[in-house]
């Protein structure tokens, strides 16, 4: 089965503070052509230097967030969560416009920028989807932490965590990408952080934009946050969140199972590129998974010509 790349109607714009800077930042997402993948522009460089792809081998940091830079040194951080969303409503191209060095934070989750695709509303363009198909188990491993691709017939996203705080402890989840699992298991769930090492981040001038408004906040094992959590085990599913931004920075759907155990972003990156370099491990595929037909996407024609289900 074939599906055709996907990309957004309209243009769509939001305003919101950039977790690092603390500084406000207007974004506009994009159409783009079939083939562009996500491309990031900021508008307060030069033209010529303004554009950089949202690839793996773009990336230029890892700490706290990931962070793209272009052969000029032009960078936008924080991109993790909008290319979460991306993935997870299966837009395969788009332009981002920025006009800072950040993508806003909004509420810490994808959610914000799901709602931001909707509203856009996605169409189908004239060239097919490829995949990633892997094609054999690759790992990468950071002490005990280790991240995992393996080869299987749909796009699965399983993740665990260990904290020694009892608040969070041990979590683990695992999705099978299907019609809407992104925008009704993951996207609302929120990064999260200690409260402790908020003040020391912004003591040394980092963070400067977080605060319970877009983030978990914890101090000690208690959750600080007056609405409590969004889902029981919100703390791995906002990794697993994380996970499925990070890989899709291989330009393209992964067809595979994926398998972060105390894995972040850095790790995640490492996986890719020991993937990604190994000529063994994968294939380009225009053939859609066999039954999770629309990766990752909540748009597919044939969920609306679906039956409704009567009791
Ligand atoms: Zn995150």
């Amino acid at each position: 089965m074939i599906i055709f790349q996907k990309t957004l109607r309209n243009s769509i714009s939001c305003t919101g503070v950039g977790v690092h800077s603390g500084n406000v930042v207007n974004m506009t997402l994009k159409p783009a052509a079939a083939g562009t993948g996500i491309v990031f522009r900021r508008l307060d460089v030069a033209p010529e230097v303004s554009e950089i792809p949202a690839l793996y081998n773009t990336v230029s940091e890892l700490v706290m967030c990931t962070t793209i830079a272009n052969a000029a040194n032009v960078k936008v951080a924080t991109i993790e969560h909008l290319m979460a969303a991306f993935s997870g409503s299966g837009i395969d191209n788009a332009i981002v416009e920025l006009d800072g060095p950040e993508v806003p934070v909004m509420d810490g989750s994808a959610a914000p920028f799901i709602f931001l695709i909707e509203c856009a509303d996605i169409i189908e363009q004239e060239l097919p989807r490829q995949y990633i198909k892997v094609l054999k188990e690759i790992e990468a491993r950071d002490g005990d932490a280790a991240a995992i691709l393996s080869p299987g017939d749909n796009v699965s996203i399983a993740f665990e965590i260990a904290f020694d705080n009892q608040r969070i402890g041990r979590q683990s989840c695992s999705f099978n990408m299907r019609n809407g699992t992104f925008k009704n298991e993951l996207s609302r769930a929120r990064t999260f952080g200690f409260l402790g090492e908020l003040e020391q981040l912004k003591s040394m001038g980092l963070a400067k934009g977080g605060s319970l408004e877009n983030a978990i906040v914890l101090s000690g094992e208690e959750v600080l946050n007056e609405e409590g959590l969004r889902y029981q085990d919100e703390f791995v599913r906002h990794k697993a969140l994380d996970a499925v931004g990070d890989l899709y920075l291989a330009g393209a759907p992964i067809i595979g199972q994926f398998h972060g155990y105390r894995s972040g972003h850095a790790l995640n990156n490492k996986l890719l590129h020991a993937f990604l370099s190994d000529e063994n491990a994968w294939c380009y595929t225009s053939e859609a998974p066999v039954r999770a037909s629309n990766v990752g996407g909540a748009y597919w024609p044939e969920q609306k010509a679906a039956a409704p289900i009567t009791a």
